[in-house]
Parts: C-alpha cells; structure tokens; sequence
C-alpha cells in the first residue's frame, strides 16, 4: 500500500454538502445575466503566457509572482490562467468578433494563483467574469454595477457596500503617477521594503497597502481625482448621478486602484463587512486601452469578477443556502431474489415520473440495515419490494418520518400512489 497523496496546497475540492449552495449561486448568477442579455462564453485555462504578460503588466502582482508557468512538451511557455478578461479579449480577437461589434459576456470558472492560502485565499479559485465590450459611456459601467446590486438582493447578502473611483486616462494617470512617485520619495524613510520594490514599478498599488505603519503615509499622498482630465472627470460624475437614480448606493474611494495594470477611468469594488481581512467579493472597472494593447481593433470595454468561493462563504453564513438535495424515495429490495424485479419497477418508475429522485437499495443487506439506510437517505417514503406482494401484483409503502404504518398498492397504480403519497406527506413540490 502506498502513501496518501497529498492534496495541492490552496486548491480545494467542493464536496457533495456544499454543492447545494454553490448551484444555488451559479443558477440566481445566470438568472440575473440572463435578465441583462449576456451571453456565457467558455475559454481554456490555459493560455500563452504572453497574453497575461500584455495585457496584466509585468510589474504587478500577478504577473511578477503569483503565476503558474510551465513550459509544455511542445516547447511553448504556457500559464494556468490567474484570470478571466485576457482570456476572452483573446478569444474575441482571434474569433474576429470585434470589427465595432458589441459583446455582453459572462465566464465562469476557475483561476489559478500561486498566493499564501488562508481563509477566502486559495491558489485555485473560481470566479464570475462579466464583460461589456463595445461602449465607452458611463451608462454600460452603471447598468453592470445595477446588475451585481441585484445579484446579492437576489441572493439575499445584506451588508456589501460599494465603492468607486476613477483612475482617468493613461495620460493623466502618467502625470499623477509622477506626483506620487516625488512625494513617495520624498518620505522614502517611512515605505516598508514591499512599497519600496514596487515604487519604481507599480507606485499607485503602494495606496492599496493593508501595511498599518504605511497608512499615514497613504493618508498624506497626493489624490487620484484631483489629476483627472476633463473627460474623465465628466464620465465619473456621470456614472455617480446614473447610480444615484437607480437607487445604487456607493461611496467614493480616491484610494481606490486595482491589482491590475489594464484599468483606466471607472473602478469599483463590493466589500463585505462580515469579514476583516479577504473582504472584497467583486472587483472590476474599465479597460478601454487593453484591446489594442492585445493586437484587436481599438474597443472600449469595462468589467468585474466576482470570487465565488467568498459569495458562496457568505450565502453560507446568512443562512441563505437551500438545503441539500435529498430523494423521495428509497427502495428497500426484501431479498435477492427480487433484485430483478426491484431494478424493473424502479427503472419503469423513473420513465412514468421523470423529475422523481429515487434511490434503489444496492448492495442488498438485511431488512433492518436497509430501513436505516432509507432513514438516513432523508427520503420521505420507503417503497419495499418483496416476493408474496409481487405474486398479488402489489407493492409496500412506508412512511419513514411519521409513526404511521405500512400500505400496498397495486403495481399498475404505483406513479399515482406515490404522488398521492408524496404530497400527503408535503413532500412534492406541483
Ligand atoms: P484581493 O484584493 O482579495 O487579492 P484582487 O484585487 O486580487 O483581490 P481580482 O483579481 O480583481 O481581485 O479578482 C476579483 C475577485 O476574485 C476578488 O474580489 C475576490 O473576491 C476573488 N479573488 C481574488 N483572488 C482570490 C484568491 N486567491 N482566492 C479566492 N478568491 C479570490
Ligand atoms: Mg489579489
């Protein structure tokens, strides 16, 4: 016998208790895109790893340390990808769909980062990627922030809050970042050593420090909004009074900068109170520049991800998780000689009555372990099938969650005396 293997560590595997809640989450998520018009769109996990080099940045994060590379047998240099929006910006280019056309498209499925696990981190995690490509206007941004407010009433999570910023456009986004990078050296005493490496490369993810000794520093720093160009500044407080008159509440975060490179203009982020650290749930924003950057035709484009496996913690905790799945039936086979028989009726069963959940006994097992197995299948009725019953055509019904006692029916009656049974026990929905 050989040793366990040992699992990957940060990758987690979803086990049948908890699927419930992540289905539940994955069917009110497509509900709420449907109800929008976007369209799911599947693309591979694995991606050249040019393509999150150009379009994440090198400097960031991700990019810099977080990635899993490998060189596969063809020689390619190849990633796992870490996220969504390189990916489908990649398919949309190489698929031709672009050419001023607009697209509204939702992905959903596992990203791979190498991070330091703890609660809500991992190293595989999955995300909802949401993407409007085609329009410039704050109208898009607002109508997709209106559209992740409705997934959690929909859901009902209380208690995310939303925040927003505007990064402006590369240009003013250069001139600020220049600002910055004077002030950050004039205090360069006070950076802790991950500000300094990222000083020279990334200064604006300094403001997104969670370090407390760098917060008065932060603090002090020269503002974001206070650089932005006219246009930008128009697009920003346009999408604020859009927000407002859909009833979205939100509070402006001039701290606000995203992980990565690619954003421009809107950002935003929903924030979970119910936790400290890992409290971001939703993140996204505008990346008008990224298409080109990846060798399409100029298009503007905005979107968020959203990480499941912190939604689905929440839903969890709110107690807004449907219970599991349990069947109506469980089939108690008395004896071997009936196995046959038992697998013929059930089977006949399931063509009559599609949408019955039914489980057959297998494996035989004395009467009594049977029983136990029903009781803790969480079926509402026991059908039992036994030999002097089968020879007068008739079948046995057992109630397992009430005191009340066994019945037959005849065989040819059995769909309609389930049904009958099933609902007298409240245990059909119509
Ligand atoms: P964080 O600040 O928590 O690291 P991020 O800025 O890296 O998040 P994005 O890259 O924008 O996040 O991803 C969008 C969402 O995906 C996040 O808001 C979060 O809910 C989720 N997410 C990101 N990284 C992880 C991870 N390692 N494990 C679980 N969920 C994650
Ligand atoms: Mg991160």
């Amino acid at each position: 016998m050989g040793e366990p293997i040992q699992p990957v560590r940060g990758m987690n595997d979803v086990l049948p208790e908890h699927i419930a809640a992540w289905q539940h989450f994955e069917s009110c998520t497509r509900e709420v895109l449907g109800a929008y018009g976007y369209e799911e769109i599947r693309v591979p996990l694995l991606e050249r790893t040019e393509l999150f080099k150009r379009a994440i940045g090198e400097h960031t994060d991700v990019v810099g340390k977080e990635m899993y590379t490998f060189i596969d047998r063809g020689g390619d240099s190849l990633t796992l990808r870490p996220e969504a929006t390189a990916g489908i910006v990649r398919a949309l280019i190489s698929n031709s769909m672009l050419r001023g056309q607009r697209h509204k498209l939702w992905c959903l499925g596992p990203m791979f980062r190498h991070e330091a696990p703890q609660a809500g981190r991992y190293r595989q995690f999955w995300q909802v990627d949401v993407e409007a490509v085609g329009c410039p206007g704050p109208d898009v941004d607002a109508e997709l922030i209106a559209l992740s407010a409705r997934l959690w009433r929909n859901l009902g999570l209380q208690g995310l809050r939303l925040e927003i910023n505007s990064l402006g456009t590369p240009e003013s986004r250069r001139a600020y970042r220049a600002r910055l990078t004077d002030y950050l050296r004039a205090h360069s005493t006070q950076l802790d050593a991950d500000s300094e490496r990222r000083l020279e490369g990334n200064p604006l993810r300094i403001l997104d420090s969670k370090n407390p000794a760098m917060q008065e520093l932060i603090a002090g720093a020269p503002l974001l909004t206070e650089h932005l160009d006219a246009e930008s500044r128009k697009h920003f407080e346009e999408l604020c009074a859009l927000l407002h008159a859909v009833g979205v509440e939100f509070s402006i975060n001039p701290r606000l900068v995203r992980g990565l490179d690619y954003y421009n203009r809107t950002v935003f982020e929903w924030i979970t109170a119910a936790t400290s650290a890992q409290n971001a749930v939703c993140s996204g924003g505008r990346y008008d520049g990224l298409i080109p950057q990846l060798g399409g035709d100029a298009t503007p484009a905005v979107g968020f991800a959203m990480g499941v496996e912190r939604l689905v913690t929440l839903l969890v905790r709110a107690g807004r998780a449907p219970a599991p799945v349990r069947p109506h039936l469980y089939v108690v086979v008395n004896g071997a000689a009936v196995t046959e028989r038992a697998l013929q009726i059930t089977e006949h069963l399931r063509d009559q009555r599609p949408g019955l959940r039914i489980e057959l006994n297998l494996g035989g097992g004395n009467f009594k372990a049977q029983f136990r197995r029903a009781d803790k299948s969480g079926a509402p009725l026991a059908l039992i099938v036994a030999g002097d019953e089968l020879a007068r055509g008739m079948i046995g019904m057992k109630p397992l969650r009430q005191t009340s006692g066994q019945s037959e029916c005849p065989l040819d009656e059995l769909p309609t005396a389930v049904d009958q049974a099933l609902r007298a026990l409240g245990a059909l929905e119509d």
